[in-house]
């Protein structure tokens, strides 16, 4: 058994209360972690530490970083198993996606502040010189989907940028949160700087929202949790960065490669087990391609092999849209049912015959669950993609009209012949209830910074 603790001020503490943390693979307790009321102590720990980290150069603190990644990268295997046995996440995508991004994103940001721009803007008679200092203390809240690499692409550029920060985990995936703590530790990163309280979201999670010395929050998790963030954060003036849900739109126009494309969005359906927000779970097929799309198609899902979803609640919650969806109409034509006799197994589930705006079809499912749509005309794909609420990502595919169809997709991210194809640098984030604003390359340094005017006369 694993007992998490919570990273205060360079300690590891515990409390009272716990919480019973489960694998999802086994459905079995295999950890404890602390059931955090309040986080006080951990802002006040990153207020204190502020005062130095925030006065370090940039070179300093980017150094810091490189040494976190070679950490990392030297512990990466012991990284990966925990992050399988607490996702139920083959251990190959753990260590393959998971840990190796977080390796990048430190490496990324290390290397990446030397692009931030000249800032001076001479008039006739005066230069204007822009400086970006910290924003001070903040918050970075991650949801289980991809734990440790959601964590670090938000803890890379706050640090980079001269934060100290309290961060607080899912309680369904604390793992390696808790590794990564211990590696700081380790290698003697200044205490304080980054302070790790684990707990729930309505508890833990709202006290550091709500927390007046909490200066930005980067938050990452679902739609509904996000309005409830934006809530408390908006009349007090914070800072605020929303990463939310999704229900992105696979497009194959009648003229796709289908050698690439059906193994693309196969990828981009159940990768995960259809757990990231990128995941295209709405898949729009021209109909003079269906036939031959769907015959390579299913018994390619057959093949995708899976881990479970991520715990007992959200299996039910999977199971009451595959439900919901024969209540629309809807016919499965594989999966469609829990599987195995332990842990949360639901297999990769296709189902055709639903009305596009169909609950099932517009509402996020984040599991292991694709619809099927048929289009006549690229309007018609458009339309039907763009008729949710959602804007985050999705993909097109087409050897000619894919540029000219993705500009018209009310999203934040669109692939054409690809998908989850990311370069670090460029701009990630939703549109319409998928978020507000967007991380990545300098819009992270932006994010964790704010710029200050001095004006000087010649
Ligand atoms: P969630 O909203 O339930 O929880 C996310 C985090 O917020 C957790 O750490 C949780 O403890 C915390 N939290 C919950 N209530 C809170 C409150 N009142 N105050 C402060 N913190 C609170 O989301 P989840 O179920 O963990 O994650 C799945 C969702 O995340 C999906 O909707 C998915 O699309 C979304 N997601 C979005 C992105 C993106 O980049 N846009 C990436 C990954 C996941």
């Amino acid at each position: 058994m694993i007992i998490v603790q919570n990273y205060i001020a360079g300690s590891f503490e515990t409390e009272i209360e716990t919480i019973d943390d489960i694998g999802p693979a086994t459905g079995e307790k295999i950890a404890k972690i602390p059931r955090t009321l309040d986080a006080n102590a951990s802002i006040s720990a990153a207020k204190e530490a502020k005062k130095d980290w925030a006065n370090r150069t940039i070179e300093e603190r980017a150094q810091w970083l490189g040494k976190i990644a070679d950490a990392i990268e030297q512990r990466k295997s012991e990284l990966a198993k925990v992050e399988s046995l607490d996702t139920g996440k083959p251990i190959e995508v753990a260590l393959n996606v998971d840990i190796d991004r977080c390796i990048k994103n430190f490496r990324f940001f290390s290397e990446y502040h030397t692009h931030i721009s000249e800032n001076e803007y001479r008039m006739d008679d005066a230069t204007n010189f822009i400086l970006r200092k910290p924003m001070g203390v903040v918050a970075l809240i991650t949801p289980w989907n991809l734990p440790l690499y959601l964590l670090t692409w938000k803890l890379a550029p706050a640090l980079l940028m001269g934060n100290t920060v309290v961060a607080k985990p899912s309680e369904l995936t604390p793992l390696s949160a808790h590794a990564l703590c211990q590696i700081l530790e380790d290698i003697q990163f200044p205490k304080g700087v980054v302070n790790m309280v684990h707990g729930f979201g309505h508890e833990v999670g709202q006290s550091i929202i709500e927390h007046p010395d909490i200066d930005a929050i980067s938050f990452t998790g679902g739609t509904q949790t996000g309005r409830i963030v934006a809530s408390i954060a908006a009349p007090m003036f914070k800072k605020l960065s929303l990463e939310l849900g999704g229900k992105n739109s696979s497009i194959i126009l009648d003229d796709a490669d289908l050698s690439i494309a059906i193994p693309g969005v196969v990828r981009a359906g159940f990768l995960n087990s259809g757990q990231i927000c990128l995941c295209g779970s709405r898949i729009l097929v021209h109909a003079s391609i269906y036939d031959e799309f769907m015959k390579e198609f299913i018994p390619q899902v057959n093949n995708f092999s899976i881990g479970p979803v991520i715990s007992e609640n959200h299996m039910q919650k999977v199971l009451s849209y595959i439900e919901l969806a024969k209540e629309e109409g809807g016919e499965i034509l594989t999966g469609g049912e829990q599987s195995g006799e332990n842990g949360f197994f639901i297999p990769p589930t296709v189902i055709t015959g639903l009305e596009p705006d169909s609950r099932c079809s517009t509402e996020e499912i984040f599991g292991p669950v694709v619809t099927i749509h048929t289009f006549q005309s690229d309007e018609e794909a458009i339309a039907i993609a763009n008729n949710t609420d959602y804007g985050l990502a999705g993909s097109v595919w087409s050897k000619q009209r894919g540029m000219a169809v993705a500009e018209k997709i009310e999203s934040g991210m669109i692939w054409v012949n690809t998908w989850l194809h990311r370069d670090l640098r460029v701009p990630f984030g939703g549109v319409k209830d998928s978020g507000l604003g967007r991380e990545g390359g300098r819009w992270s340094l932006e994010f964790f910074s704010q710029p200050i005017n001095i004006c000087v006369m010649d």
